[in-house]
């Protein structure tokens, strides 16, 4: 079945392709590096995660793009309450991200470009806009982007825009839909900033939050891509403000589709910092839990429905999780090694159902409910000893080929990676290291891939491996 996916701009469940009929092209909003992520926010990267890995079992490839803010409002406010350096401060918590991914099994994107890398291109995008009529400079030396100048504005949020004066200004990053008004594109530096600032033909300064996707989205993916994602508290004035900067500057649509995961809440909030009612990934792991079972959690519910976080429910995903590795080590000891053959009777329409339910705007209940299905039926076939070695084998197979794309299946600390694979995985390392400038770590993984019979090298597309 062709995957289906709920389309925040139509507010419909749309039959989704790749342009090209090949490659997802997919921008999704990364973290801003100012402090450890919280869960509330892995739920975001969990849900993308899910989506990559589905397109990528219908059997197209992905091309995915995450971003990392390493400087906005928050970044600077902090680093400066910390007394360091604005790169030394989002280094820590760039590195801190991406050892929080790899607990929670979070596959990586092919991209991870940081803001402070590309703020020439973030430069040449503004002067576009005022180029256009667009965009305009204030007196204090920010750029402005004009609102009335672009008629779609408030689409994507389905904004009233009835009552907007005119001319109106925010200058903060992030704003609440009663102060829709011009936004900022690049703020003229003050005594706030401290030593974060570029030339720009405005004078001194750093772009406002929301160029900086546009432009990276650009670089990475061109003007007009597939799939852009994020948490639902992007919708507005985040995705909003990227889709008016790119489509004014290109004339063409940024994405089409755009999807939003609805918020992890604790006790009917949304789990964020200036709530103060979040818990970090670390928080977690320190109590107990597993990477595992937190990603297990985020994931088994569906994307459009507010996840309500508790510890029953950790304990709950530790319960299933330990009924599937008992499933498996049953199966394991009935298949004995042996090699996969027909599948049992009770598991034939499994694998169909499994796709369908995940094709259709990734109804994981669904999925899950398959699976749990299969436990049971698999149970009761060896139950009456009615499961040969060669069927339990082919429902082992059938158990790792899901958990491509569940990636909870597996038990911690099981399994070898394909040497393949894992070279791939220590290249994308290498460039996330790249990205955050950690040359030491980056001529490390470098180092590795070679000691492992590969060559990197350096293209105009990006790195590529060749085997010596
Ligand atoms: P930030 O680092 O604040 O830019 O957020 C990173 C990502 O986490 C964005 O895609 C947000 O939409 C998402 N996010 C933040 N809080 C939550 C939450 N409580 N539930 C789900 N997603 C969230
Ligand atoms: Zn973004």
């Amino acid at each position: 079945m062709q995957p289906r996916l709920f389309n925040t701009l139509t507010r419909t469940v749309e039959p989704f392709e790749p342009m090209d009929g090949a490659t997802v092209r997919m921008y999704t909003c990364g973290p801003t590096v100012h402090d450890y992520a919280h869960i509330g926010n892995f739920r975001a990267y969990v849900f993308e995660d899910l989506l990559r890995r589905v397109l990528k079992f219908h059997g197209w490839d992905v091309r995915q793009v995450m971003n990392l803010t390493d400087v906005d409002d928050k970044t600077i406010r902090k680093s400066r309450a910390a007394g360091l350096p604005l790169r030394e401060y989002t280094a820590r918590y760039t590195t801190a991200f991406f050892e929080d991914l790899d607990a929670l099994r979070i596959e990586r994107a092919e991209h991870y470009p940081a803001a402070t890398a590309h703020v020439p291109d973030m430069i040449r995008l503004i002067e576009r806009l005022i180029a256009g009529g667009y965009a305009y400079k204030s007196d204090d030396g920010s750029v402005y982007f004009r609102i009335e100048r672009f008629p779609a504005y408030g689409r994507l949020a389905r904004l009233d825009l009835s009552g907007l004066k005119p001319g109106a200004r925010v200058a903060q990053d992030e704003y609440e839909k009663e102060h829709v008004g011009d936004f900022a594109l690049w703020k003229a530096w003050d005594e706030a900033d401290g030593d974060v600032a570029w030339d720009s033909p405005w004078g001194r300064g750093r772009p406002g939050w929301h160029i900086e996707c546009s432009a990276m989205s650009m670089r990475y993916l061109g003007e007009s891509f597939d799939i852009h994602t994020g948490g639902q508290d992007n919708i507005f004035p985040h995705h909003e403000d990227e889709i008016a900067q790119s489509e004014a500057a290109t004339g063409r649509p940024l994405a089409r589709f755009w999807l939003h995961c609805a918020h992890l809440i604790v006790e009917g909030r949304k789990m964020s910092k200036s709530l103060n009612n979040f818990f970090t990934l670390r928080d977690l792991l320190q109590r107990g839990w597993t990477g595992r079972e937190v990603r297990y959690v985020l994931l088994g519910t569906h994307y459009r429905q507010s996840l309500n976080f508790t510890f029953d429910s950790l304990g709950a995903a530790r319960a299933a999780l330990r009924r599937l590795d008992e499933f498996r080590e049953r199966l394991e000891t009935v298949a004995a090694g042996a090699s996969p053959g027909a599948a049992p009777e009770w598991a034939a329409g499994a694998r169909a159902a499994f796709h369908d339910a995940l094709a259709d705007d990734l109804n994981i209940s669904g999925a899950l409910g398959v699976l749990f299905d299969l436990v049971r039926d698999g149970h009761r076939a060896m139950d009456a000893n009615a499961l040969a070695p060669a069927g339990a084998a082919a429902v082992l197979a059938l158990l790792d080929e899901w958990d491509r794309v569940l990636a909870v299946l597996r038990p911690d600390g099981d399994g070898e990676e394909d040497g393949e694979a894992a070279v791939q995985e220590l290249l994308r390392r290498r460039e996330v290291a790249r990205a955050a400038r950690d040359w030491a770590e980056a001529d490390r993984l470098r180092a590795e891939i070679a000691a492992r019979g590969w060559i990197v090298q350096d293209t105009p597309q990006g790195p590529k491996l060749r085997r010596r």
